[in-house]
């Protein structure tokens, strides 16, 4: 059977950690009616459209919201 001979250090044991703990931004795809940024494969969430129909209608907003916060910064 397959032994190690020495002991990892704590320094390598935590760089080999260390190298794969960051995350990824998802991938995003555009969408074809509106052109917001969505998640691929997926009912774009600002016009509930997906391959060129309408899945998800969207209720009528009664106040107009300013925000832009869940947007991802691009
Ligand atoms: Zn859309």
């Amino acid at each position: 059977m397959a032994n190690p001979k020495k002991k990892h250090t704590r320094m390598r044991t935590g760089m080999r950690r260390a190298a794969n703990w960051q995350i990824s931004a998802p991938s995003m795809a555009v969408c074809s009616h509106c052109s917001a940024p969505t998640l691929p494969h997926q009912v774009c969430k600002e016009c509930g459209f997906y391959d060129g129909e309408l899945i998800l209608p969207r209720k009528v907003k009664k106040k107009k919201d300013a925000e832009g916060g869940g947007e991802a910064p691009a």
